[in-house]
C-alpha cells in the first residue's frame, strides 16, 4: 500500500491491529510525501527521521507482541497512537531535540526534559516526524512571524496557513503527518485549522498539562490538537490528557473516553439540541461568502432536529482588547528570562559587549523579533506603575463578564457555533503592515481562551478561491461547549462530521499543492 499518508490514525491503527500493515510501511509513506511537498509548503522546522524509524521499529515490536496475546489496538494491547507519525509544533520540549519556539533567540536550544505532552506521547509509542513552525513564540495569525520561514498553505501555496500552529495545520492538511500537538492561547489551534480544512480542538484549560511547554500567556495557553477528522482528535486528546502534578493549573477532571464516546456519536444526538448561534459572531466583519457556509450548516442543523437558538455574548466587542492586554503582560513576565545567558542564543559583538546590562540587551534587541519586541513593551507597559488598574486589572474584570456571558448563553443553548475566522486564509503579506487587522483574525477565537472553555474547529466546506482559477478554501466552523464538556462537543461535532462529509466532497485534497 502506497497510499498510507491518506489515511486517518483510526484507520491505520485498526490496520495495525489486524497486522495488515506495519508501522514502518506507513512511515515510509508519510517520509516519502514530506520529501515531496514540504520543499514547497515548509510545514518542517526539522526532521528526524532517524528517531522516526526507531520508534516505528519500536513499535512493531510491541504490536507484534500484543498481537500475540492477541489484544487491539486501543483495547487494552496497546494504546490507540502506537507507531502512529505525528508532528510536533516547536513550543514541546522533547529531551535531547532542539526546540526553538521559531525564535532565534532559542537557536540551537536544546531541551533538557520532555514536556509532559511528549512523555505521555512516548507511553503512547508513538512516531516523531519532526518540529514544526511557528509564529515566534506563539504570537501571531499567520505563520509568518517566524524567525526562520514562512509555511504555505497548501490549498494556495501565495496564502497562509494561518497561526501560530500554522505548520501543524499545514501537515496535516497536506497528509504530512497523521496528526499534529499544537498550542491555543486566542485560537492558534482553531483558526490555522479551518483555513487549512482540518479539525483543531483547545480543550478546557486545565485539561492537558502545560509543563514543558514554552510559555506565551500562562492563564490562556493550553496545548490542542490538530486532526484529519473528529475521531482521530478524540484518539489523540484520549492520549495527553489529565492531571499532571508537574502543572498544578491541571485538574481532577472526569476524565472520559473521548474516543469511546465518538465511537458511539450519531445524528440521533442532534435532534431537539439547542445549538446557539451568538448574533455577535455574525457582524460586519464576517466575509458572506464564509457567512452563507455557516448559514447552511445551520439549515442543515435545523433539518437534523436540531432547535436552532439566538443567544448572545454582549461583552464580545471587548475581547480582543481584553485578551491583548492580559496575553502583552504575561508575555512580557514570561520572556523575561531570555536574556542571552541561561538560554539558546548570546549577541556576539565584534566591538566587545560593554557590560552584563550590554549582554542583556543586545541579545534580546537582535535575539527577538518585531512582533515580540512590540508585545513585551505593550506588556511592560501595561503591568508598570499606576497602570496596573487601568488595565491588567480591568482586563481581569471584562474577562469576568465574557465567562458571565457565556454561563448566561449556556443556560439557554447546549452547544454554541459559529464561524472559526472571519475570513478565507488570506495571502502572505497581506496582514502584515496592519498588526491591529492580524489580531482580528481571532475575534471569534479568542473569548473561548478567556473564559476556559473547550473550542472545536471543524470543517465545513469550500468557498472558491478569488485569486487562483478553479482554486478553493476550506471553511470552518467552531463548535463551542460548556466547561469540561468535551464529550458532547466532540459528540456533536462527529454526528455533524458524518453529514457534512467533508473528507469525501468535491473541495478535500484539492490542494494548489499537488
Ligand atoms: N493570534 C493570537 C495572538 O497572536 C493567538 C495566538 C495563539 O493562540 N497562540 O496572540
Amino acid at each position: 500500500m502506497t497510499d498510507l499518508y491518506k489515511l486517518t490514525i483510526g484507520e491505520l491503527s485498526g490496520l495495525l491491529s489486524k497486522r495488515e500493515i506495519k508501522s514502518v510501511d506507513i512511515l515510509n509513506s508519510y517520509v516519502k510525501r514530506i520529501e515531496e511537498l514540504d520543499p514547497k509548503i515548509s510545514a518542517y522546522l526539522y526532521t528526524d527521521f532517524d528517531e522516526a524509524y526507531k520508534n516505528a521499529e519500536e513499535a512493531d515490536k510491541i504490536i507484534a507482541s500484543a498481537a500475540a496475546t492477541g489484544a487491539n489496538a486501543g483495547g487494552g494491547g496497546f494504546p490507540a497512537l502506537t507507531g502512529i507519525p505525528l508532528s510536533i509544533k516547536d513550543i514541546f520540549l522533547i529531551r535531547g531535540k532542539k526546540t526553538t519556539c521559531a525564535s532565534k533567540i532559542l537557536d540551537n536550544f536544546i531541551s533538557p526534559y520532555d514536556s509532559t505532552v511528549v512523555k505521555r506521547l512516548k507511553e503512547n509509542n508513538y512516531v516523531f516526524l519532526g518540529k514544526v513552525n511557528l509564529d515566534e513564540f506563539a504570537m501571531g495569525s499567520s505563520t509568518e512571524n517566524s524567525a526562520y520561514m514562512t509555511t504555505k498553505n497548501p490549498y494556495d501555496l501565495d496564502r497562509v496557513p494561518g497561526g501560530s500552529s500554522g505548520g501543524s495545520a499545514a501537515s496535516v492538511a497536506a497528509d504530512m503527518c497523521a496528526g499534529s500537538f499544537g498550542t491555543d492561547t486566542g485560537g492558534s489551534v482553531r483558526q490555522p485549522a479551518a483555513l487549512c480544512g482540518v479539525v483543531g480542538l483547545k480543550p478546557t484549560y486545565g485539561l492537558i498539562s502545560r509543563y514543558g511547554i514554552i510559555a506565551f500567556s500562562s492563564s490562556l495557553d493550553q496545548a490542542g490538537v490538530l486532526a484529519k477528522d473528529v475521531t482521530d482528535a478524540a484518539i489523540m486528546l484520549n492520549a495527553v490528557s489529565g492531571f499532571d502534578e508537574k502543572d498544578q493549573t491541571t485538574r481532577r477532571f472526569n476524565i472520559k473516553d473521548y474516543a469511546g464516546i465518538v465511537k458511539k456519536a450519531d445524528k440521533s444526538l442532534i435532534k431537539g439540541l439547542r445549538v446557539g448561534l451568538p448574533s455577535e459572531f455574525f457582524s460586519d466583519g464576517l466575509d458572506p461568502a464564509i457567512n452563507a457556509k455557516i448559514t447552511e450548516v445551520k439549515n442543515l442543523l435545523k433539518d437534523m432536529g436540531a432547535v436552532i437558538t439566538d443567544v448572545s455574548l454582549p461583552n464580545t466587542k471587548y475581547s480582543v482588547a481584553a485578551y491583548y492586554i492580559t496575553a502583552t503582560s504575561e508575555a512580557s513576565s514570561n520572556l523575561e528570562r531570555y536574556d542571552g545567558i541561561r538560554y539558546g542564543y548570546r549577541h556576539k559583538d565584534e566591538k566587545g559587549i560593554q557590560s552584563l546590562d550590554d549582554l542583556y540587551r543586545k541579545s534580546r534587541e537582535t535575539g527577538f523579533g518585531n512582533e515580540v519586541k512590540r508585545r513585551i513593551i505593550l506588556g511592560t507597559f501595561a503591568l508598570s506603575a499606576g497602570y496596573y488598574d487601568a488595565y491588567y486589572k480591568k482586563a481581569s474584570l471584562v474577562r469576568k463578564l465574557i465567562i458571565k456571558d457565556y454561563k448566561d448563553a449556556f443556560g439557554k443553548a447546549d452547544i454554541i457555533i459559529g464561524p472559526t475566522s472571519p475570513t478565507p486564509a488570506f495571502l502572505i503579506g497581506e496582514k502584515t503592515k496592519d498588526p491591529l487587522s492580524m489580531y482580528l483574525s481571532d475575534i471569534y477565537t479568542i473569548s473561548v481562551n478567556l473564559a476556559y472553555l473547550p473550542g472545536l474547529s471543524m470543517p465545513v466546506g469550500t468557498v472558491k478561491n478569488p485569486t487562483k482559477e478553479g482554486g478553493v478554501l476550506p471553511v470552518g466552523l467552531q463548535v463551542i461547549a460548556p466547561w469540561a464538556a468535551e464529550d458532547k462537543m466532540l459528540s456533536f461535532a462527529k454526528a455533524l462530521e458524518d453529514e457534512v462529509k467533508f473528507r469525501e466532497n468535491a473541495g478535500f485534497r484539492k490542494l494548489d499543492v499537488l
